[in-house]
């Protein structure tokens, strides 16, 4: 009989089969060793271990999936435990390396959120409230890039002359390859920033705070030409921007010739085409608005 379990460092809900209770391994969403309890009649309870080993729990829910593909889908389900697992959604198979560049930059949030029991705020201000260091800068030990973040030095702005060296090495999961109207140092992606957004500038959300569910929130769009140097502190201001697709205007949902890619809360990748009402888009953006709309 499988039961479900869910992970004490993450939240990650999935089956596992009693047959591997009292067992330990890592799990699938973040890594980290858990050990399947004893079952028993009453509820399971679990508690975190600090040794332990074996690819056993991670065997049995990566069936043949990516680990953010699973990851993305039982956070969906963590957000709504009282609905089945849903029939994977139709845009995972698109693979392009835009997609692939979103999933890797959802996936270092929710590592990030592993760590710090919250997502990254968009920016972090100086004393004089100014901001100073950007999101992307926060994720880089979660995109493997410790050696970057090493080098950034947090007392001085993001342009101080430290800092400014740095913009060159920008990492390529910051680019869209079809972004022709960046420059070489500039992102083609940005969070939507704004009161009741995942980040209004310095807040940070927690996914419990996303309730309208992580698969119905944008975590990061695409925004080509709007001239974000990737370690600076800017991205869209979710309170100004028009929400058009593809305008032509700068600071604004900028991308491919038909569609702007987005990557959303639960990690999955959606094309937001052409025309899309821009009251269903700020509807997206927000975090606990209780709209439903529908998602491409
Ligand atoms: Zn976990
Ligand atoms: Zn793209």
């Amino acid at each position: 009989m499988p039961f479900e379990f869910e992970c004490p460092h993450c939240g990650i809900r999935t089956n596992v089969d009693d047959r591997y209770s009292g067992q330990s391994g890592p799990c699938a969403g973040c890594g980290k060793t858990v050990t399947i309890p004893t079952i028993g009649r009453g509820g399971v309870t679990v508690s975190p271990t600090a040794s332990g080993g074996g690819a056993i729990i991670a065997v049995v829910v990566l069936v043949g999936l990516g680990a953010l593909f699973v990851c993305s889908g039982m956070m969906m389900w963590t957000v709504r435990r009282a609905v089945p697992l849903p029939a994977p959604a139709p845009a995972l198979t698109g693979s392009t390396p835009c997609d692939n560049n979103l999933r890797v930059l959802a996936l270092a949030m929710h590592n990030y959120h592993d760590a710090y029991g919250t997502f990254p705020p968009a920016c972090v201000a100086g004393e004089d409230g100014e901001p100073m260091h950007s999101w992307r800068v926060l994720l880089l030990p979660y995109l493997g890039r410790k050696d970057l973040y090493d080098q950034y030095d947090f007392d001085e702005p993001w342009d101080g002359p430290n800092n400014r060296a740095l913009i060159p090495l920008m990492p390529p999961e910051y680019r869209c390859p079809d972004d022709l109207l960046s420059n070489y140092d500039a992102t083609s992606y940005a969070m939507i920033v704004g009161p009741g957004m995942l980040s209004d500038g310095e807040s940070a959300s927690r996914m419990a705070d996303i309730k309208d569910g992580t698969s119905n929130t944008i975590m990061f769009v695409e925004a080509h030409g709007a001239r974000i140097v990737w370690t600076e502190p800017r991205d869209l201001d979710g309170g100004a921007m028009s929400f058009l697709i593809n305008s032509g205007q700068a600071g604004e949902l900028q991308g491919h010739a038909d569609h702007v890619k987005t990557v959303f809360c639960d990690g999955m990748t959606h094309e937001l085409p052409l025309g899309r009402a821009p009251g269903d888009l700020r509807a997206m953006a927000t975090i606990d608005g209780g709209e439903v709309v529908d998602i491409p």
